[in-house]
């Protein structure tokens, strides 16, 4: 079992420090809001007074925070030495499981490597319902040794660890994965919207589409329309769930990608101008399938 320094037990974190305390890892946590991070001690992780007393102990650490510029200033600190790389023993394993943009995960990677760290990137996917039920699936970016040393860990968490390629692939395949899932929620928006108007009953097209060659995964589980799928966030006023404002980011992550590779993504394009809308709108705090009410002219 390991000691393991968890830095951001937010929406994804705390449901994942659950499943690692479950399997008999100690933990020590360690969240800028102090209400997080009193949730973290009531599941049973320790709650270090600061980064560096997180991470000094430990021989894994585990990064979820929200977005690159947190993961720089987690690993990197303010100048550059006073984050986890630093302050860490060299030999601990740094892992980190926020989704990113894939040059900050690069970047970050390369600066552990020269400080003599091995650092995965290992984004999720699943959602928070995936991190409670400990059925995540991991896409690891980095060495073998970095992969082999990190399923165990991962495996505490996840039903899926994959290793992908090497530094920033994991952001890479997470960011391809939620571009398909950004638009796949809104072709089934727009689908049953379609259906509405052409006077289709929604769970009598449902029925048929789940088992057609419509059927897409965000459809069932995250059907955009109330009363259709008992466990969708559309039965609890859209309360996420994934939220709106995540997607928009994972899609102009997706767009960058695009643009960085000269890639042509015009499906994708849209997705990431949709859901800015939807966030512009008021919709950001809403889980994705929100972008229903969006099209519905409900927001
Ligand atoms: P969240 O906002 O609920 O949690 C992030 C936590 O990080 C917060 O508690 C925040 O206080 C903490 N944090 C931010 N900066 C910090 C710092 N400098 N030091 C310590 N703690 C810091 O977000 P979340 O939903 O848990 O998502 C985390 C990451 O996982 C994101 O990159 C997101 O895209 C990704 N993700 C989320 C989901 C989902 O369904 N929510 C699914 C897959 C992947």
């Amino acid at each position: 079992m390991a000691r393991i320094a968890f830095i951001g037990v937010g929406n994804m974190g705390l449901p994942m420090v659950r499943n690692l305390l479950a399997a008999g890892h100690e933990v020590r946590a360690c969240d800028i809001s102090p209400d997080a991070l009193a949730e973290a001690a009531k599941a049973g992780a320790t709650e270090a007074v600061s980064l560096a007393d997180s991470v000094t102990a430990a021989e894994m650490v585990v990064t979820m925070v929200p977005e690159g510029k947190h993961v720089r200033a987690v690993y990197l600190g303010d100048g550059g030495n006073d984050g986890i790389i630093g302050h860490a023993p060299r030999e601990a394993l740094l892992a980190d499981c926020s989704t990113i943009d894939i040059a900050t995960a690069r970047e970050v990677a390369a600066t552990a490597s020269e400080a003599g760290y091995e650092m995965i990137d290992a984004p999720v996917s699943g959602g928070v319902a995936g991190a409670a039920a400990g059925t995540l699936t991991f896409m690891v970016g980095g060495s073998e040794t970095g992969f082999e040393r990190a399923r165990p860990v991962l495996a505490a968490m996840g039903r899926n660890v994959a290793h992908v390629g090497g530094p920033g692939h994991g952001q890479a395949t997470k960011i391809c994965n939620n571009m398909m899932a950004g638009i796949a929620i809104i072709a089934a928006s727009e689908v049953f919207c379609l259906g509405e108007a052409l006077g289709l009953d929604a769970q009598k097209l449902y029925d048929v589409l789940s088992t057609s060659t419509g059927q897409t995964r965000m459809m069932d589980t995250m059907n955009p329309v109330p009363g259709i799928v008992a466990s969708a966030p559309s039965n609890r006023d859209y309360a996420p769930g994934f939220k709106a404002a995540l997607m928009a980011k994972d899609l102009g992550l997706a767009q960058s990608a695009a643009a960085d590779t000269g890639t042509s993504t015009p499906l994708g394009a849209d997705a990431a101008a949709l859901f800015r809308i939807l966030c512009r709108n008021g919709g950001g705090e809403l889980d994705c399938s929100a972008v229903y009410k969006l099209l519905h002219g409900d927001l």
